[in-house]
């Protein structure tokens, strides 16, 4: 069964996408001066749903994150932090990566090791 599933209805009807775990699933709802741009992810083993404004059609303004609601229906504004720590314990590195730039990159590598990371 696929992770997340999306739904979208216009004038021409209704279609809907699936995502998984590696893909993800964005969606966009655009007016002509404002609009939404959703990205579900998962980060660790949870999923997170990261919700930015799109500045529309017209793109009138930047797009900028809102907030990010969290599996267990918590809200975390745009600039929390999360740690991650290298999966490898003689490394042990440890980095903090907010949501935005999870949002946009997944999740980290290790910055010394280039190895895999876990969230602390
Ligand atoms: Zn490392």
């Amino acid at each position: 069964m696929a992770r997340f599933m999306g739904s979208v209805r216009g004038s021409r009807g209704e279609a809907t996408r699936l995502g998984g775990t590696n893909t993800g699933l964005q969606t966009i709802c655009n007016g002509w001066h404002e609009g939404i741009h959703v990205v579900a992810q998962v980060i660790g083993e949870k999923d997170y749903f990261t919700i930015y404004t799109t500045g529309g059609s017209s793109h009138r303004s930047p797009s900028s994150l809102l907030l990010t609601i969290n599996e267990d229906g918590t809200i975390t504004r745009n600039d929390t932090f999360m740690t991650w720590k290298c999966e490898d314990e003689e490394c042990g590195e440890e980095c903090d990566r907010d949501y935005k730039t999870l949002a946009e990159a997944g999740n980290p590598y290790c910055p010394k090791c280039n190895g895999d990371m876990k969230l602390k």
